[in-house]
């Protein structure tokens, strides 16, 4: 039998990313994820490439793992939002919001790589592969677990078990926590690309959102020149656009997009995941929490389900830390409850604006169309509200946990009290108090503008 303060099942990008916030806080750690290593099959550390809010890079600096993810990944300077066919647009640029990047995109197997890389150095963390959970019994004291790893049987104990194992989370199933869920009956197909002869009055560094008829394109600059797209189609088309030869699947693609990117080149190998949206209806229950997608799943019109979920590992981290330094139960009510309070009203609020984005620009009817036309230009003649939803976006709105301000969850730093705590500010690098002077001082720099 082996205890541990906290047991993470997935360990996948979020699963993975608490285990690495976690791992120098003294908590004993184990993680136990299904797949036997980091290869191709690896269905979190895949093909994605996924556009990483401002504050999800300073969550990696804040893990020490910025490094090592920055070379692979590409800065966003630039958004342009277009409704193919129609009038409406929006920019969002990081000049205007006096930042060197929007945010970035960064490969899925990148960070994973990171990740696995530091998860397998850490001597606090066990990882448990390939491992299914067998068996598991919650009392008031203790989580029991029965894991199968590689076909051997292991008997394990926790204060705290935490769900990290994605949309079907079979820890969320079997401990009958429910969900609100609605397939949307698209796929995101993805691919790269590599757009050649790009116009000059194509600024670099542009991500591209374009809504279409049957659902959103978006085009993310990626390193070495390429595009990553994420072409949302209904699920009766998936088929044909798999089986499209390379050459008509470029041709259909420039139709789709247009040429703001020239001629577009060199097509990666296609693959579809079906959407649907999904929020649990309660993130905790006795010694249990959910993060990342075994809480929530969604629509990636906005690129936002991998940075909800770091979001979590955050506030999360602050938490455990403040429950070892004050000697508390990590599975405990001083860790469950504000990990509910905290993070529920975000998820609803991510979850709520990325559903209705994507269902609002695959409405066909005249009025829709054109107030959502109108919407896009109000938006781009509206500074406040540009601002505010790049703030939203890049992940500057709310409660700023030590992670999300580039600070290791061990940092003797207080977590931020309050709302809006200034995401531009470069953190300091030795864990002191802020002052509001502090800081002033440091906003100008931006240590996760080094990619
Ligand atoms: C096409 C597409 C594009 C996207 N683009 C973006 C983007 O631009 N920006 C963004 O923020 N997000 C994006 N996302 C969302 C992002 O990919 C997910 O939010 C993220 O991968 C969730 O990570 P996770 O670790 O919570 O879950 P997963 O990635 O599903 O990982 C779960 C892990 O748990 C393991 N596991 C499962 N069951 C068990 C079990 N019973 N026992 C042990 N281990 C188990 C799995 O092997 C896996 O490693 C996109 C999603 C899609 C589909």
């Amino acid at each position: 039998m082996h205890d541990y303060d906290l047991v993470i099942i997935g360990g996948g990008l979020v699963g993975a990313s608490l285990a690495v916030a976690l791992a120098d806080t003294g908590l004993r750690i184990a993680v136990v994820e299904a797949t036997e290593a980091d290869g191709p099959t690896h269905p979190s550390y895949d093909e994605r490439v996924i556009a990483l809010s401002r504050g999800s890079a300073r969550i990696f600096e804040g893990m020490g793992l910025w490094d090592q993810i920055a070379p692979a990944a590409a800065p966003i300077r630039h958004v342009h939002v277009s409704d193919r066919g129609h009038f409406g647009f929006a920019h969002l640029d990081a000049e205007d919001e006096g930042v060197p990047a929007l945010g970035y995109v960064a490969p899925a197997r990148a960070m994973g790589a990171a990740l696995s890389a530091r998860l397998q150095a850490s001597p606090r963390i066990t990882l448990l592969r390939p491992g299914r959970l067998v068996g598991l019994q919650v009392t008031q004291e203790r989580v029991s677990l029965e894991v199968a790893v590689a076909g051997h049987s292991r008997l394990l104990t926790a204060a705290l078990l935490v769900a990290a194992d994605g949309a079907e989370s079979a820890v969320r199933k079997r401990l009958g926590l429910t969900v609100r869920e609605q397939r949307y009956g698209y796929d995101a197909i993805i691919a790269t690309v590599t757009p050649e002869g790009i116009p000059p009055s194509t600024r670099p560094d542009t991500a591209f959102e374009r809504f279409t008829d049957s659902g959103p394109l978006a085009m993310l600059p990626m390193t070495e020149g390429r595009y990553g797209v994420v072409w949302t189609a209904h699920e009766t088309e998936t088929p044909a656009i798999l089986g499209l030869s390379d050459d008509d699947f470029l041709a259909a693609l420039q139709t789709r997009f247009g040429g703001r990117l020239g001629c577009l080149t060199r097509p990666g190998r296609r693959i579809a995941y079906p959407l649907k949206l999904m929020l649990a209806k309660r993130l905790t229950r006795e010694r249990l929490i959910l993060i990342g997608n075994a809480a929530h799943t969604l629509h990636p019109v906005a690129g936002q389900g991998f940075n909800l979920g770091l979001r979590d590992v955050a506030v999360l981290a602050d938490l455990l830390v403040a429950a070892k330094m004050t000697a508390k139960d990590p599975g405990g009510a001083s860790v469950l409850g504000p990990y509910r309070r905290q993070r529920a009203p975000e998820h609803a609020l991510i979850a709520g604006l990325t559903d209705g984005l994507a269902r609002l620009f695959v409405n066909p009817w005249g009025p829709v169309r054109a107030g959502r036309n109108l919407g896009l230009l109000g938006l781009d003649l509206l500074p406040p509200a540009r601002h505010h939803l790049a703030r939203r976006f890049m992940g500057a709105l709310g409660p700023q946990p030590r992670l999300a301000r580039g600070l290791p969850a061990t940092s003797a730093m207080p977590p931020a009290p309050s709302a809006n705590v200034p995401l531009l500010a470069e953190p300091p690098r030795t864990p002191t108090p802020v002052t509001d002077a502090a800081a002033d001082a440091a906003r100008q720099a931006d240590p996760a503008s080094q990619a």
